[in-house]
């Protein structure tokens, strides 16, 4: 029972794993233009941007 185990590499797009990404309030304008924005950031592989649009999500100036 001495043989190393190996794991086969997942598909992990993101290296770290931190909270689940926070939901659009629907109704919000805000929201909605964010969750596009980071969409968009996502498919062009822009993490910064994706994290930005989170901590907006969460708390945007505009509030609810
Ligand atoms: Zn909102």
């Amino acid at each position: 029972m001495s043989e190393p185990r190996t794991y086969s590499s997942d598909p992990v797009v993101l290296p770290l794993r931190l909270d689940p990404e926070p939901a659009p309030v629907p109704g919000c304008a805000v929201c909605r233009e964010l969750a596009n924005v980071r969409d968009r950031a996502r498919a062009g592989g822009d993490v910064t941007t994706v994290s930005d649009c989170n901590v907006y999500l969460r708390r945007h100036p505009a509030g609810h």
